[in-house]
């Protein structure tokens, strides 16, 4: 049917319908007919009252999601006209309204306060633990966004506490069905007989029993599954939780600790196998390494103990490759005097035996000899080859003398020189690839400049660093790039530090920076100044520029504090820069 647009053919043309039909000419039939001639979208026959109605409440939900959805959930009862269903359905967009200003945010400030929280560094929420957070809401509620909203408001919320979150789970599996357990209790009706089997089998059968390599954790697990046995209502619940928390932060911190232990006890390995063709030369030298690496696996493992044995294998096997060369001059000298020297009694006793034979023939001639002449001729023959006698001998005697005194001073060169050897790990002060001072020169470092501060009561700040993703660009551009990077590190900070500072390397890439007459403001100065020129001077690899970072961890040693204490502290604060996204320096 052709559109008509003159609003009196269209009455006209409607009259005419409701006739030729047989319609009952209702205020209601002429409406629907005249529409239909009309051709009226159901938007343009909407009531203006309607219109102005659902504008309305589309205007009042704002961002609300939930009001949104009644609110088209109306406009589809209006557009069907299931009249009877309005009244419920306006209930509903109204309910929908004051919910959700009473428990959501809109979903604008939502967004805006999940970046901010996001960014917002919380120790205990690094951003690993936010994200795995995140991932659960959004897989768990992301088609239903009421809940959606509610949760994310929730989740934000507990970000901004230092506690750690109830719907978040720590790494470990344990934990995360042990949180899981805790959530069904507070959501759900508790049934605490149930809760305490689950929550204690976990914690024995599943964490306890892979906890064999450190008691003290397992110790611990063990009492808190002990603890948990004792909850029976909220109460109790409240109180065991915050324990339970803790314990799962120093589970994390631990796994790292180990992750980072079997690194250093691989390298230390490859080290050793990798130089043992190099340190051959002496048997008993081999045998007191060997000694050396197996008192350290009796031992507890710790990065410590594992740096100090590769320090020190590191240092004797640069020195024994200096010394090894002279070593096997002196030997060598040794056994060609001894050569020599046997030779010369060779010739001596050759030589004692011609005269042993000259004087029989002489003893025989002389016997033969029946006048004065001829005897005369054999006492100046005997005395001529005596006095060359004479001479041979006295030449080897000069010769032995001279071979022993060389025997001699190559023997006590190979003993000065052993003697080097063992004393080599005490001497050495400098870390041989970076030329920073290793731990030994760190340790009588720290002592002058304690003892200064000591003295003037100046302050004192140490900075302990490591170099961020530094096994990626082992592994992306080879060792010897990682260990060009390390000097070029050094460099920079050498070249950045002021004369009174000290740079030493305390472990594989990690360095130890001391700071004397330094507060903790102007050794954040001096730390960002170092990070600002690496960004500056780029550690070069075939042409390319590699941006080396660090994170770090900055204190000040008190006076009458051991200094284990405080590198521990300044590793803490280290640890916490990792955490937070790298790149960093953190304060303690
Ligand atoms: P993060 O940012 O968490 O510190 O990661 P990372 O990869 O730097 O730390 P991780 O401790 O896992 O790895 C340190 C790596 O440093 C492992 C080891 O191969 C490497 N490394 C240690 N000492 C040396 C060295 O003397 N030379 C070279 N080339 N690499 C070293
Ligand atoms: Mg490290
Ligand atoms: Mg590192």
């Amino acid at each position: 049917m052709e559109k008509l647009s003159n609003p009196t053919d269209i009455a006209r043309e409607t009259l005419k319908q409701l006739a030729l039909r047989r319609i009952v000419p209702s205020p209601d039939h002429y409406e629907a007919i005249y529409h239909e001639i009309a051709q009226t979208s159901d938007d343009e026959r909407q009531h203006a009252g309607l219109k102005e109605l659902i504008q309305a409440l589309e205007g009042l939900s704002g961002q609300n999601p939930e009001a949104k959805r009644q609110v088209e959930q109306l406009k589809r009862i209006i557009r069907k006209e299931e009249w009877s269903n309005l009244y419920d359905q306006l209930i509903r967009c109204f309910n929908a309204q004051s919910s959700q200003s009473e428990l959501s945010k809109t979903w604008a400030d939502l967004i805006k306060d999940l970046i901010l929280q996001w960014d917002l560094r919380n120790p205990a929420y690094p951003p690993s633990r936010k994200k795995e957070a995140l991932d659960r809401v959004l897989a768990n509620f992301g088609n239903n966004s009421t809940e959606l909203n509610n949760k994310l408001v929730g989740l934000i919320g507990s970000w901004s506490e230092t506690g750690v979150e109830n719907n978040v789970s720590p790494a470990s599996d344990v934990a995360a069905a042990i949180n899981d357990l805790t959530l069904s209790t507070e959501t759900t009706g508790i049934n605490w007989q149930d809760w305490r089997e689950s929550t204690v089998t976990a914690l024995e059968v599943g964490l306890a029993a892979r906890l064999l390599h450190n008691p003290d954790l397992q110790q611990e697990t063990l009492t808190i599954a002990n603890e948990a046995k004792a909850v029976g209502n909220q109460a109790d619940m409240e109180k065991w939780l915050p324990r339970l928390r803790k314990f799962w932060l120093k589970l994390e911190l631990q796994n790292d600790q180990e992750d980072r232990l079997a690194d250093g006890l691989m390298r230390l390995l490859r080290l050793l196998t990798d130089n043992m063709a190099e340190i051959v030369i002496d048997d008993e030298w081999v045998r007191g390494q060997i000694a050396v690496i197996q008192t350290i696996m009796a031992q507890p493992l710790d990065m410590r103990v594992l740096y100090d044995a590769e320090a020190g294998l590191k240092e004797v096997l640069f020195k024994q490759s200096q010394v090894k060369h002279s070593l096997v001059e002196a030997q060598a000298a040794l056994k060609n005097m001894l050569t020599s020297f046997i030779d010369r009694l060779g010739l001596i006793s050759q030589s004692t035996d011609n005269y042993h034979a000259k004087i029989t023939q002489y003893a025989t001639k002389i016997e033969a000899a029946n006048d004065l002449v001829s005897i005369r001729h054999v006492m100046e023959d005997l005395m001529q080859d005596t006095r060359s006698m004479q001479i041979d001998v006295l030449r080897s005697r000069d010769d032995l003398l001279e071979a022993r005194k060389q025997a001699d001073l190559a023997h006590s060169r190979v003993i000065e020189l052993e003697k080097e050897l063992t004393a080599l790990s005490d001497k050495v002060r400098e870390d041989q690839l970076t030329g920073a001072l290793n731990r030994r020169g760190l340790e009588d470092a720290y002592q002058i400049e304690l003892a200064r501060s000591q003295r003037s009561n100046a302050p004192f700040a140490l900075s302990l660093l490591d170099i961020d993703n530094f096994k990626k660009l082992n592994d992306n551009l080879g060792h010897a790039a990682g260990d060009k990077a390390l000097q070029h590190l050094v460099q920079v900070v050498k070249d950045l530090l002021r004369p009174t500072d000290t740079v030493a390397r305390y472990g594989g890439e990690e360095f130890v920076i001391l700071m004397p007459n330094t507060n903790l403001e102007e050794g954040m100065l001096v730390m960002q100044r170092v990070q600002r020129e690496l960004t500056k001077r780029f550690f070069m690899h075939e042409n390319e520029k590699v941006l080396i970072t660090f994170s770090a961890g900055l204190t000040l040693a008190g006076v009458d504090e051991n200094r284990d204490a405080v590198l521990a502290r300044a590793d803490g604060a280290m640890y916490l820069a990792k955490k937070s996204g790298k790149n960093r320096v953190e304060t303690v």
